[in-house]
């Protein structure tokens, strides 16, 4: 019997261990799936956990249940020893172990890219996994509801500033959810007014959304400014301590919730963990075939897809040649990564990996969207109701498209979830805020800390 190991669960790997249940006959092979979460976490949604229109657990879809002639282990793999066939296993913990394999699948995706900068461990919240998602959507409530009791001024004006770091999908989506959650919010604040908030976008470059017309992104910059919020362009962060953002510009924004979505990069634990060979972005080398190597030879037995490899693009549209890092090509690599897998076991031979990009689709806020698919464009309501039909299909399973349709149906009947659980988020502090318990530390509402620069290069958060 042959040993697939599968490093990573998110759509790369998920989807390869889901296809080869399906594939494999009995006694073929044995799949075991390696990820620090029990869950796949559906990143693409995250902005509406962050709005406050998905319930956080409905965002993930739980492994065990839907993986179950796999074997799924909840650590990290810290090293892989590809030359002696075995992986470094390290649950949260405890101690780490080794576990032999004859094939390898590497999926371990991205992490958010931190540059190292004054004050940004302390005080920046990355958008990679669901409990950040949550954090930042109790930041949001938490603030609104005790700026709510102080009196106008500068405490007030920090709490009720948000800024966004990043004018990528993922920072034009959250801010859009935040600004869009704020003022539903205000609806039950009667002492705050819209004109007491602040929200801030931050992009380095000329212009936001690329992946979009340049009319489209400007259409959803006036968007923004209409409703409130600040996009500041060619501006990039210089420091953030003790909250205060200060910018290139010389301007200085004191705020209590920064979101930093400025760029992702490959796992680097993993990458840097392993003897399989990296290309100059520290992205794993593959071939159109998902096999890891290149035009001059494969790495027998290994396997890379998704935001972790570097996959050449067939059809001719990815950035430099290569695929870029998105869930349209995550799941459809880990797809045929299982039936290339599976033909190679069987003595066959691997297709090459060919998807031409369909265009993108994001919703910023309640009612307000962009779409681009191919050379068509829509704007406003019709792509914000395309985007949440698109997201809530391709969530993985039927009943979690159910959970998610079942929670955009309930926040448009009922209006968005407004409880914060913040003060909950462990036993200790559960029993402080109902007066019990020994006192708790300062609010555990913060980032994970980062690891230091000088072994990742920049700063990686995000990954768990
Ligand atoms: C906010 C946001 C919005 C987005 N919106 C869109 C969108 O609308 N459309 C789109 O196409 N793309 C979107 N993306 C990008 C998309 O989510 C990613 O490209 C996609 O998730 C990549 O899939 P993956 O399987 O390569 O990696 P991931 O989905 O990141 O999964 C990697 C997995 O590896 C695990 N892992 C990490 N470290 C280890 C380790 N040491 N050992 C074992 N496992 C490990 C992680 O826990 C995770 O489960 C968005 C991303 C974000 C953050």
């Amino acid at each position: 019997m042959s040993r697939i190991l599968i490093v990573g669960a998110g759509w790369a790997g998920f989807y390869t261990a889901w296809r080869l249940e399906s594939l494999l006959n009995e006694g073929e092979a044995e799949v075991t799936l390696v990820d620090p979460l029990p869950y796949m976490t559906y990143q693409g949604i995250l902005p509406e956990v962050v709005g406050g229109s998905i319930e956080p657990g409905h965002s993930v879809v739980p492994l065990r249940r839907n993986l179950k002639a796999t074997r799924v282990i909840t650590a990290k793999v810290t090293g892989i020893d590809h030359g002696h066939r075995r992986a470094t296993i390290t649950p949260e913990g405890d101690e780490p172990y080794e576990l032999e394999y004859d094939q390898i699948v590497v999926t371990a995706g991205g992490v958010t890219r931190m540059f190292p900068m004054p004050g940004i461990a302390e005080n920046a919240i990355g958008l990679k996994t669901v409990e950040e998602a949550v954090v930042i959507r109790d930041r949001l409530l938490g603030n609104v509801d005790t700026a709510a009791q102080l009196p106008p001024g500068t405490a007030r004006d920090r709490l009720l500033t948000v800024v966004v770091i990043g004018g990528g999908f993922a920072g034009v989506e959250v801010f859009g959810e935040l600004r869009s959650f704020a003022t539903s919010l205000l609806e039950i604040s009667p002492q705050l007014t819209i004109e007491d908030t602040h929200f801030h976008l931050i992009e380095a470059t000329g212009r936001i959304l690329p992946e979009v017309s340049e009319e489209s992104g400007e259409w959803v910059l006036s968007e923004l400014a209409r409703r409130g919020g600040t996009v500041h362009l060619d501006t990039q962060v210089r420091s953030m301590v003790d909250g205060d953002v200060v910018l290139s510009t010389g301007e200085v924004i004191p705020s209590d919730l920064i979101v930093w979505t400025a760029g992702v990069m490959a796992n680097p634990v993993v990458v840097k963990g392993s003897d399989l060979p990296a290309d100059e972005r520290g992205r794993i080398r593959a071939r159109a075939d998902l096999r890891v190597g290149d035009e001059d030879g494969i790495v027998e037995g290994a396997w890379a897809a998704g935001d972790i490899a570097a996959v050449p693009d067939l059809s001719g549209g990815g950035i430099g040649g290569y695929c870029a890092p998105n869930a349209q090509h995550a799941v459809r690599q880990g797809k045929l990564l299982a039936r290339n897998l599976v033909a190679v076991l069987r003595g066959g031979e691997p297709e090459a990996y060919v998807h031409e990009n369909l265009g993108a689709v994001a919703g910023f806020g309640h009612g307000q969207g962009v779409l681009q698919f191919r050379d068509r464009e829509l704007r406003g309501p019709l792509a914000w109701l395309a985007h949440r039909v698109c997201h809530g299909l391709v969530t993985p399973t039927w009943e979690r498209k159910l959970r998610v349709f079942s929670d955009w149906t309930e926040q448009h009947i009922l209006g968005r979830s407004t409880a914060s659980l913040a003060r909950n988020r462990t036993q200790r502090d559960a029993s402080e805020a109902t007066g019990g318990g020994v006192k708790a530390g300062k609010d555990l509402v913060v980032p994970a800390p980062l690891p230091p620069a000088e072994e990742n290069g920049p700063v990686a958060v995000g990954s768990p």
